[in-house]
């Protein structure tokens, strides 16, 4: 029952007679309108956005989202991609993620990424040496070691890489140390390999990280444990992504920064704060101190 003193919340008057209760407040019946066709609305199921009313079908048609995949206006459950898309639940259900972008994808695979891949070694090296000088920017030397990257196939990168339980790694590096009489006679770079059809964003952000592989290898730089090995590895490859003018590079940067994973988001986490304060140049000669001096004794 309104109390004595309700006020519709549509015209500020008092209500006298009949009062529909919505939205936390009493209206006059009259003036419970849809905020799309500003008719009264007088079915009990309606839809809110932004705190106002709308009749169910004239948010179907002037303000659902539409699913990405069918063009429909979605009226019932609905999915969102990371990327922003809807999804109809049908479509959500039946199509596929992209294993690079995480967006769903009908069978024919993912026209966003295919639309940048990284399929020939004319096209890869062009942006490996754009990211490798990227890298040595950030302070990173590697001593003249000639190497280039190349690029497998699926089957091949998982052959190559000894198939670990988790799936085809997307990148790998190999890195060889000889020794005479217990002294490091050299360190090389056996393979840096990245899988074909990479989407070129995430090319050279993947590019970045095994470059930072390459470093602590050819420099013997000890970082204590995997996870900082690859924490530092996928800062490397964030603050690229952050740099990047391309559009989808924040969208793998958050990535970086949400992966739950222990090893990578957890190495990721632990290395960023020390990183952050002294910026990339003085972090990584703050690495390469303490082992230069190893060698030198
Ligand atoms: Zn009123
Ligand atoms: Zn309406
Ligand atoms: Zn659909
Ligand atoms: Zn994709
Ligand atoms: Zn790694």
């Amino acid at each position: 029952m309104p109390a004595l003193t309700a006020r519709c919340k549509g015209c500020g008057r008092p209500i006298q007679g009949d009062a529909l209760a919505a939205l936390d407040a009493y209206w006059h019946p009259d003036h419970f309108r849809c905020a799309g066709c500003g008719a009264p609305i007088r079915e009990t199921r309606f839809d809110i956005d932004a705190g106002r009313p709308w009749h169910e079908s004239c948010f179907l048609r002037m303000k659902a989202p539409r699913c990405a995949h069918c063009g429909k206006p979605i009226a019932g459950a609905r999915y969102q991609d990371p990327w922003g898309a809807w999804y109809c639940a049908a479509h959500a259900a039946e199509l596929d993620r992209c294993p690079y972008c995480d967006r769903s994808i009908p069978p024919g695979g993912c026209a966003a990424c295919r639309a940048t891949a990284v399929t020939t070694p004319e096209q890869a090296q062009p942006i490996f040496t754009h990211v490798l000088h990227w890298c040595k920017q950030q302070g990173l030397r590697f001593a003249g070691a000639r190497f280039r990257v190349q690029l497998y196939d699926q089957a091949k990168m998982s052959q190559a890489a000894g198939a670990p339980s988790s799936g085809v790694p997307l990148g790998f590096t190999r890195i060889a140390t000889h020794f005479v009489g217990g002294q490091v006679l050299e360190r090389k770079v056996l393979a840096m390999n990245l899988v074909r059809g990479l989407p070129a964003i995430l090319f050279e952000s993947l590019a970045a990280h095994e470059l930072g592989h390459v470093w602590l290898g050819l420099h013997g730089v000890c970082v204590a444990s995997k996870p900082r090995e690859e924490g530092f590895c996928q800062y490397l490859s964030y603050r690229y992504l952050r740099q990047s003018a391309d559009p989808a590079a924040s969208y793998y940067a958050h990535r970086i920064e949400a992966d739950e994973d222990p090893v990578y988001g957890g190495g990721f986490r632990a290395v960023r704060p020390r990183a952050d304060q002294l910026g990339l140049p003085r972090f990584v000669s703050e690495l390469a101190a303490p082992s230069q001096g190893r060698q030198r004794s």
